[in-house]
């Protein structure tokens, strides 16, 4: 696999198709948030304090900046400092891709 993840590819078990590139998602609430309904989230949700501290290495172009996670047993952070597998990575893709989608390619309620 290049820097960029231009040879890592996947066969989705949720659309059938065959993804090419490693995936890069960011957002700004937990996953399990964002799979409840907007109109329902303030009901039936809580926000957790996940405060994890960081520190941000600006490195020059055309790198990108590297995030540095408190060593700590957060999931993130074991993952950053262990590594993480290429099955992971295509198990986090393939949800956040498909995030309106059932497992069986039906569009959420
Ligand atoms: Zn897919």
């Amino acid at each position: 696999m290049d820097s960029a993840g231009g040879s890592f590819g996947f066969e989705c078990s949720t659309c059938g198709a065959y993804h090419v590139g490693m995936p890069s998602f960011g957002w700004d609430w937990p996953i399990q948030y964002l799979t409840v309904p907007e109109t329902d989230r303030d009901r039936r949700t809580e926000l957790p304090d996940y405060c994890i501290k960081a520190a941000l290495h600006i490195r020059p172009w055309p790198s990108r900046p590297y995030i540095e996670l408190e060593p700590t047993d957060y999931p993130l952070a074991v993952e950053q400092r262990e590594g993480i597998s290429s099955v992971r990575v295509r198990q986090i893709a393939e949800r956040v891709m498909h995030m309106s989608r059932t497992r069986h390619g039906d569009a959420a309620v």
